[in-house]
């Protein structure tokens, strides 16, 4: 290996040490994510999912959720990086489609939601019309959805575009330093992880499947209904996580502040409440889409 070479290969682990907060929910957000899904599908999703999974999955939807997060900067699937995400303008707290769902480059239509519009689609018409021809490789649009249903409801993942959705703001999570998108994505998690479940990732499922069938009982309908019979609806899930960031993501943590207890406990039951939704949501589409007779939302 040449010195040119190295010095890339350096360069490339760099950067990914300066940019850790641009994956979306860390790996062990995206797997509770899908764990709760998985208690919520129908019998046809079940049979569905495992179907299309890759055999890597060992029919365990949760153990790919992470994968566009591992794939996205690969050559191959550069493309889908922009994806993960949709930012509206600096100081907008609210998120419209037709303004916001763009990329870098202001191609129209890349972006979380309709990465989310697109993958529904593609899974519905080929779930509907067996016998065409499948144009779409069906298991990585699972997995693509999959995932992408649980970025649209981590706040900072419809923050403002000026500070990356926070991955600009750097500030420390008690001792450490790191970045404001990198503590929704992981710290918060991590440290309730450690703090209240005895670093058990299995428990911290556990009490969140308690709180959908106890404490938020009564709202789970209201999560799982999607307007005028829709099989997907992302735009209100990143309007809900656009008013989050505003009301809790960037309070209180301007650069350079040091977030520690009283951020920590009041933002990990919104992260929790997330969660959650992401999960119910997820299996609700996914239900739609494998017993589907209504039609995806117009965009
Ligand atoms: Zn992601």
């Amino acid at each position: 290996m040449g010195q040119s070479e190295l010095c890339l290969i350096a360069k490339a682990f760099a950067f990914l040490l300066l940019v850790p907060g641009i994956l979306g929910w860390g790996k062990e957000g995206h797997y509770l994510i899908c764990k709760i899904a998985e208690g919520y599908f129908t019998e046809d999703t079940l049979s569905m999912v495992k179907e299309l999974l890759p055999a890597s999955a060992e029919g365990d939807l949760a153990a790919v959720c992470s994968w566009p997060d591992e794939i996205r900067w690969k050559a191959h699937y550069r493309w889908s990086s922009a994806l993960h995400y949709v930012d509206t303008p600096d100081f907008f707290c609210n998120y419209n489609y037709s303004r916001d769902c763009h990329d870098t480059h202001e191609h129209k239509g890349r972006c979380v939601t309709a990465a989310i519009y697109n993958y529904t689609r593609q899974l519905e018409s080929a779930y509907k019309e067996m016998t065409s021809e499948i144009r779409y490789n069906l298991t990585e649009a699972l997995m693509f959805l999959s995932h992408f249903i649980g970025d649209v409801h981590q706040p900072l993942h419809v923050g403002f575009v000026g500070d990356l959705g926070g991955n600009s703001i750097t500030v420390r999570w008690y001792r450490r330093k790191t970045n404001l998108h990198h503590v929704w994505d992981n710290m918060i998690i991590e440290s309730a992880l450690k703090t209240f479940y005895h670093s058990n990732l299995t428990l911290m499922i556990q009490a969140i499947q308690t709180n959908i069938s106890g404490e938020w009982y009564n709202d789970v309908s209201a999560w799982r209904n999607c307007a005028l019979n829709h099989t997907a609806c992302p735009n209100p899930y990143a309007s809900e996580s656009i008013s989050l960031a505003c009301k809790y993501a960037y309070k209180n943590a301007t650069p350079g502040s040091t977030l520690e207890d009283s951020y920590f406990l009041s933002r990990l039951p919104i992260v929790e409440k997330r969660l959650a939704q992401s999960g119910i949501r997820l299996a609700s589409t996914l239900n739609r889409i494998f017993a589907s007779e209504v039609k995806v939302a117009e965009i």
